[in-house]
């Protein structure tokens, strides 16, 4: 029998295919989240609003959406506003568009020439990557510092909620490394894996939520009291997965949750792993939605959302301008931004007191976007471990995961091989396929 620890995206398409292929398999969530199912992933309808908790939208390839076309729920889908392809970077005071494609790169002034000669220089680059090179080394050798400073540093916030600095290259964007060992160039890589298929940018109806309630009507789910506690090897073919009612056995085990909740099964079983999963870091991060008037802004709400880069000291990451993303958020005289707050390098941000973060919100939508007014509405969610990080303490527990897969335990978690929602579904198929 195949043990799943966890009902977020990554356990539930992992059963779904079980499922599809009659395997035997278990899924166990905890009790708490019966009427919650889908880890980070959360809606909340209130009236004419729709919050989204966590992500806030998914990059569909032709694989993921015919994923969604077989658990039905195509018909659910919206795609995102057109205006949103209009992407905002906060630099030297004001809001700049992102240039979106080579040429208008060439033509916007985002970057200085010095940096345009740069980016397009980057091919005669012929220095290597080394396995604990950092984002900002990468970025900083083969591009420049003003690419590191302003493309990105709130490209990393806006994914990892993550420092740069910090992030090793090698499990963060492994497709750049190897378009630098096979292309010598980022760029030159770019083109030649250019493909011609279309993402789309989508969300559903009712949120989010609406993917993993699918999914859940779909599979089989245990709610244990306390979940999971401990998971021991029993024998060469066996383990022993120990919740707060009952113990199960198993032939394979796929872990699915966070590090920290992993790090408590191993304490007894194999501490050394346990130890290194306790090393590793996670953002925090709070999520902010605020609506005001639409005729109180002074600044039209055209484009995705606005990145806040470090060196700028903003007090957030950024805003996304959900109301302009997808319809059907607030009442049509409306605009809801959602604003993420902390992450790795904005710790002591994430511990003041709910009033205090949302007055620093306010102060800071004020100031960008001239609104003199009071919201109409402000309400926040706190994710105390938001993003796990990729730098290099992640590194010994990728080691003894892979060890441990000898013996027929698996990691299917969003701390191995991509965070994002689309990278947690294909990695489950991947290993479905596998067990
Ligand atoms: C604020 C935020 C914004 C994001 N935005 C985006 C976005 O816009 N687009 C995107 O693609 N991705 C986004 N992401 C990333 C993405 O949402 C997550 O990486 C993904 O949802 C992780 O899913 P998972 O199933 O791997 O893990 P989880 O969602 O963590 O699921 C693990 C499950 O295990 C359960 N569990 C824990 N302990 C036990 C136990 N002892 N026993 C049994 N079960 C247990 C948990 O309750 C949980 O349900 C965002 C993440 C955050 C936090």
């Amino acid at each position: 029998m195949i043990v799943i620890i966890g009902a977020g995206i990554s356990g539930l398409t992992l059963a779904y295919h079980l499922e599809k292929q009659k395997k035997e398999y278990i899924l166990i969530e905890l009790k708490s989240n019966e009427n919650q199912v889908g880890g980070y992933i959360r809606s909340v309808r209130e009236q004419e609003y729709l919050y989204e908790l966590g992500p806030n939208s998914l990059l569909c390839d032709s694989e993921v959406l015919s994923f969604l076309e077989e658990l039905n729920i195509s018909n659910e889908i919206i795609d995102a506003n057109v205006v949103s392809k209009n992407r905002y970077v906060y630099k030297n005071g004001a809001y700049r568009k992102l240039p979106s494609s080579p040429v208008s790169l060439l033509f916007n002034s985002f970057f200085s020439w010095a940096t345009k000669f740069k980016i397009f220089g980057e091919g005669k680059v012929r220095s290597k990557t080394h396995s604990k090179e950092t984002l900002t080394e990468f970025f900083e050798r083969r591009f420049s510092r003003e690419v590191v400073d302003y493309a990105l540093d709130p490209f990393v916030s806006g994914i990892y909620a993550g420092n740069p600095d910090e992030l090793l290259v090698q499990y963060t964007f492994p497709s750049l490394v190897e378009m630098e060992s096979q292309y010598g160039s980022i760029l030159k890589g770019l083109k030649k894996n250019k493909s011609t298929e279309r993402k789309r940018v989508i969300s559903f109806k009712n949120g989010m939520q609406t993917l993993p309630k699918a999914l859940a009507t779909k599979t089989k789910i245990i709610y244990s009291e306390k979940g999971v506690q401990e998971i021991n090897r029993l024998n060469d073919k066996t383990w022993e997965v120990v919740t707060s009612e009952t113990t199960y056995q198993a032939s394979k085990v796929i872990l699915t949750t966070t590090t920290h909740q992993a790090s408590q099964f191993f304490v007894k079983s194999n501490p050394k792993f346990g130890e290194s999963l306790q090393k590793i870091a996670y953002a925090p991060m709070v999520a902010v939605h605020t609506v005001y008037y639409k005729n109180d802004l002074k600044m039209p709400l055209n484009g995705f959302g606005a990145l806040h880069p470090s060196k700028e000291g903003l007090f957030s990451l950024g805003h996304v301008w959900s109301s302009s993303v997808f319809s059907g958020r607030c009442k049509e005289n409306e605009v809801l931004f959602t604003t993420f707050v902390g992450g790795s390098r904005g710790y002591e941000k994430t511990r003041m007191e709910d009033h205090q973060i949302m007055a620093k919100v306010q102060k800071e939508l004020r100031e960008l976007y001239g609104v003199q007014t009071l919201p109409v509405s402000q309400r926040l969610f706190r994710w105390e471990k938001a993003l796990p990080q990729y730098d290099k303490y992640i590194i010994e527990s990728y080691e003894i995961a892979e060890s441990l897969e000898q013996q027929h335990l698996y990691i299917c978690a969003n701390w191995k091989g991509g965070v994002s929602i689309p990278d947690c579904i294909k990695k489950a198929k991947t290993l479905a396929e596998k067990l």
